[in-house]
């Protein structure tokens, strides 16, 4: 495995705009932009913290996984995210280990990262994201 650093932690709002000032303004973090993801129907701020980040999720609609979260659970941390450099065969060997995969394959998230998630049934309760940077 290559995985290095956690690469961001996932927290999920229900709105990035009443949600950021406190991360941005009274934490002191540098806000670095949000764009919406479609496939995954949400729209993600990013703040950097150190060599990491605070990921703001917020839903863009009402079937969004992470709408869905909200309802459930009133928001709060969702994932966290490790950074790999070799995410086919950090994959492979949690396939050949029969980790419950969320993605058999990766796929491409905010900043065009390859990301996969791991089902937090074999992580202890934790949904864990990861990310490779694209070439
Ligand atoms: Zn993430």
């Amino acid at each position: 495995m290559t995985i290095d650093k956690i690469d961001h932690i996932g927290i999920a709002v229900k709105s990035i705009e009443e949600a950021l000032p406190y991360y941005r303004d009274i934490l002191g973090l540098e806000y670095m932009g949000s764009e919406v993801v479609e496939e995954q129907k949400v729209r993600v701020a990013f703040l950097t913290i150190g060599e990491s980040r605070i990921e703001l999720l917020e839903p863009t609609s009402p079937d969004s996984p992470i709408a869905k979260f909200i309802e459930k659970r009133g928001g709060g941390i969702h994932h966290i995210a490790v950074r790999t450099d070799a995410i086919h065969s950090d994959l492979q060997k949690h396939a050949e280990n029969d980790v419950r995969l969320i993605d058999n394959e990766p796929r491409i998230g905010a900043h065009n990262m390859r990301i996969a998630f791991i089902h937090p049934k074999s992580t202890s309760g934790v949904l864990l994201e990861i990310c490779e940077e694209p070439e």
